[in-house]
């Protein structure tokens, strides 16, 4: 008979593969079912890093072809080599899914290839796409099945000229115009990239703002700074159909979300971008009884426990940001529970990067939510236009700005539009993970010239005031 293994994860993106090396470093025998070809789930195959690729390639792109001038350095005018950055992103992936694989062997963790269901309590199914299927016997399974892109009712994606970020991870061609549906993560990091690459962008939003949950005023200052960018925003609007036309292009039915007259606009490529949902098809939920809840997502408690014994769920299958890193840190908590350990997420400290140019990051209450709260709070904002640095790098945009508890000076939240926004994020992220006031953060020496300065600078200004503005 088969080894009994103490844990078996199902899905390995950054929650389950996550989740099997804490286990077995905490010394557990561990199984990890994947039903893809690689480890790394969609954040590293179809999601963040292969992303971050293209944003990266196209950014350099736009600043040799705008930028290097001012600097000094005349080149050409560049050209694009599409496959090549394409195969730059590819050559990410595959790097960073065989780094999980590594770590799987360096950890003694036993990877099967195949879907995973659970045929009860201590079992999971093993079918593969071809051959036989097999029985794993397992003390305790997590549940890592992640998310899919969500659909809009009447609209049918191909993967081609209707495509979901997936296909816009692999276009063949730069689109003459984009149609983006969701001013939201997605939509803003990709749209971003093809209009760098020469697309005409069209962002359409059913709400009446851009990225729900940022802060509004960096919100509409993002908003300036892409229509800048060339991108073109209809908010409070609505995608009713897309039809697609014998020449290969598509007829978009725009219509106001309040109602009104409706407008056709043609396209050549549509990226729908209205959100994820989890995934939990094929795993027999039903069958052993796992709850889900009115969104359906599974439905766990504090500690990552499902509604029966020995089955626990995290990361997007479950409910709370759809971020990597919250899907990790659960991950990490969840293999320190089952070993007994007292694992723990700060779900009040989970930093939001949005990898437009500039960066947009965020942590904590924005100042919309304290607001709502009626919480009593001050603000220090500092331009980056007042920055040493930033006038070096010609990154003069966006600002800092640090919410602190009037009464205990506090830190609350923070949001950095601005050129590595996503690095700088995280010294208010631990100071808030510290509990830290602004004046902590003020009184840390920083090093000169550089960006986080802004960030010291915005501290002060919840205190004496800032000395550069
Ligand atoms: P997933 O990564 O979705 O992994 C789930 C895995 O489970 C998959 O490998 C799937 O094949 C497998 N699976 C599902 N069902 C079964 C089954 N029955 N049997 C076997 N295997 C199964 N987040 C960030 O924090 N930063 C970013 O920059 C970022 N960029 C993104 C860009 C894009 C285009 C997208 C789509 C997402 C991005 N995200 C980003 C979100 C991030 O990818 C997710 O939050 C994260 O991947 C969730 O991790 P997870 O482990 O819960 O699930
Ligand atoms: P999202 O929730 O960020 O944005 C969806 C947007 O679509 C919202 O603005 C919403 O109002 C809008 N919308 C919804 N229905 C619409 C409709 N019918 N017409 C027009 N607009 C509509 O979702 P997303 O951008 O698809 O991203 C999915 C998830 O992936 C998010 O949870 C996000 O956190 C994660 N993600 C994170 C990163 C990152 O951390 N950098 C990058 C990509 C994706």
């Amino acid at each position: 008979m088969a080894d009994t293994f103490d844990l078996t994860v199902i899905g390995s993106g950054p929650g389950g593969y996550v989740a099997a090396i804490r286990a077995a470093q905490l010394g557990m025998k561990v199984a990890v079912v994947e039903k893809w070809a690689t480890h790394g789930g969609t954040c590293l195959n179809i999601g963040c890093i292969p992303s971050k690729a293209l944003l990266h390639a196209s950014e350099l792109f736009e600043e040799a072809g705008h930028s290097f001038k001012g600097f000094g350095i005349d080149i050409p005018a560049p050209t694009l080599n599409l496959p090549q950055m394409m195969q730059h992103k590819d050559d990410t992936v595959t790097a960073n899914v065989s780094g999980v694989d590594f770590l799987f062997k360096k950890n003694k963790i036993t990877p099967f290839r195949g879907v995973g269901s659970i045929g009860g309590p201590g079992k999971v199914l093993v079918t593969p796409e071809k051959g036989p299927g097999q029985t794993i016997e397992t003390k305790n399974i997590i549940i890592a099945t992640g998310s899919v892109s969500a659909n809009l009712p009447g609209i049918e994606v191909d993967e081609e000229r209707v495509v979901t970020s997936t296909g816009a991870l692999k276009l063949k061609q730069v689109p003459k115009r984009l149609l983006v549906i969701g001013a939201g993560i997605i939509g803003l990091e990709l749209g971003s990239v093809w209009a760098r690459l020469g697309a005409k962008v069209t962002v359409v939003e059913f709400l009446d703002r851009i990225v729900p949950g940022l802060d509004s005023e960096a919100a509409r200052q993002l908003n300036r700074m892409l229509q800048k960018q060339g991108l073109e925003f209809k908010l409070g609007t609505k995608v009713k159909s897309i039809d697609k036309n014998d020449n290969g292009t598509i007829t978009a039915r725009l219509e106001p979300a309040a109602g009104g007259d409706m407008e056709l606009a043609e396209f050549d490529v549509a990226l729908v971008a209205v959100g994820r949902k989890p995934f939990t098809e094929g795993l027999g939920l039903d069958v052993v009884g796992v709850a889900l809840d009115e969104r359906g997502r599974v439905r766990t408690d504090g500690h990552y426990r499902t509604n029966v014994a020995g089955i626990y769920a995290i990361g997007d299958v479950i409910t709370g940001p759809m971020l990597a890193h919250k899907a990790e840190d659960e991950g990490i908590a969840v293999a320190e529970i089952i070993a007994g350990q007292a694992g723990h997420v700060n779900y009040g400290v989970i930093p939001s990067v949005l990898y437009t140019s500039p960066e947009v990051a965020w942590v904590g209450k924005s100042e919309d939510e304290l607001k709502a709260e009626g919480i009593e709070y001050k603000i220090g904002k500092f331009p980056f236009t007042a920055n040493g640095r930033a006038k070096a790098m010609l990154a003069t945009q966006g600002f800092v700005k640090i919410l602190a508890d009037v009464k205990t000076d506090r830190v609350l939240g923070g949001v950095i539009i601005s050129k590595s926004a996503g690095e700088m994020i995280h010294e208010i992220t631990v100071l808030m993970e510290f509990s830290g006031a602004a004046e902590d953060l003020a009184r840390t020496t920083h090093a000169h010239p550089t960006l986080s300065e802004a960030v010291r600078e915005a501290a002060l200004m919840c205190g004496d005031g800032a000395i550069h503005i």
